[in-house]
């Protein structure tokens, strides 16, 4: 079935850039966030703010979320007068949100229920790869739902594979974000010991950068947002705790013993007060470089 008009819901810093890069490639976009102080910046970007989330769900012929929590996807879905009483059109809906794999089972069986479709389709790139249409995406789904929805991933993403059945996307980008919470803090430590040792962050990373160490962490996000005392990649270290704390429950549910990353875990469960919810995520590096031992 055709696509011409994409409702985005949830317009923050991943989502307004998809909807306006989904705007950009030629689909008619209608958005709603929750929130409504996000109207002027929504308008600003040229997106359609629609007041009424029904609305959105009732017009569109496809969905994209990119909500804070499974919880957040799950009352969108399940929204009366919404998604579950549809039965002019089959709906796919493309959900970016990182979540978890079974709340993403559950809403996808009630969805396919009503006659619609969910792929979860977590996504990595940050809102530069949001607003550039650059993302990599993870989808999970059946072949022909993944097939109806081809035309948003890729006008949404540099590359979207098809990772397997409902719930793979959202298993493979938690294991991703396990790995970025886990480098964080190692990287962090190590350019504590090289400041230690009496070399400078600044010049270690240069080396690791072209040594087995580096990772997208030392290769990317020192310069750019941990050196550079930005800190503005535009990812709270907020969302990166509820990530730690899925991939967690997730190694739980699957008797997977894993002792360093439950450290790791500790660690950002306990440094709330150091680093808000609200704060950018990169603040860990820095945190683990300079006082994260004291
Ligand atoms: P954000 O907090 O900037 O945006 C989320 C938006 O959703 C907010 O504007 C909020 O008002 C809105 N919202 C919340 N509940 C809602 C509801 N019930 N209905 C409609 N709108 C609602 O978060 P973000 O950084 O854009 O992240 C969105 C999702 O993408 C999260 O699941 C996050 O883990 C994931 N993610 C973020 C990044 C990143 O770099 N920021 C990268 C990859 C994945």
């Amino acid at each position: 079935m055709n696509i011409e008009t994409v409702g985005v819901v949830g317009l923050g810093n991943m989502g307004l850039g998809m909807a306006a890069t989904l705007a950009r490639k030629g689909f008619k976009v209608i958005g709603y966030d929750i929130n409504d102080a996000r109207r002027a910046a929504i308008e600003a970007a040229g997106i359609s703010f629609v007041p009424d989330l029904t609305d959105v769900l009732r017009r569109a012929d496809a969905l994209v979320f990119s909500l804070p929590l499974a919880r957040d996807v799950e009352a969108v879905v399940t929204a009366e007068g919404g998604l579950l009483s549809r039965t002019d059109r089959k709906v796919v809906v493309v959900d970016t949100s990182t979540s978890d794999p079974g709340t993403t089972r559950r809403l996808a069986a009630r969805l396919e229920q009503a006659g619609h479709a969910l792929l979860d389709a977590p996504v990595s790139g940050g809102p530069s790869g949001a607003a550039e249409g650059t993302l990599t995406m993870m989808v999970g789904g059946s072949e022909a739902d993944y097939a109806l929805a081809e035309p948003v991933l890729s006008a949404m993403s540099a590359r979207a594979p098809h990772v397997g059945p409902s719930g793979a996307g959202n298993i493979v980008k938690l294991v991703n974000n396990l790995l970025v919470a886990a480098h964080l803090v190692t990287t962090g430590e190590a350019m504590r010991l090289s400041e230690a040792a009496g070399l400078s962050a600044e010049e270690a990373i240069k080396v690791v950068n072209t040594a087995t160490g580096r990772s997208a962490i030392s290769e990317v996000m020192f310069p750019r947002w941990i050196l550079s005392n930005s800190f503005d990649s535009g990812f709270a270290a907020g969302l990166m705790r509820k990530d730690v704390r899925l991939a967690m429950e997730l190694a739980a549910e699957s008797g997977a013993d894993l002792p360093l990353s439950a450290h790791v875990a500790q660690i950002w469960a306990t440094t709330r007060e150091a680093i808000p919810d609200a704060a950018d995520f990169t603040r860990m590096a820095d945190y683990r470089t300079t006082n994260g031992a004291k």
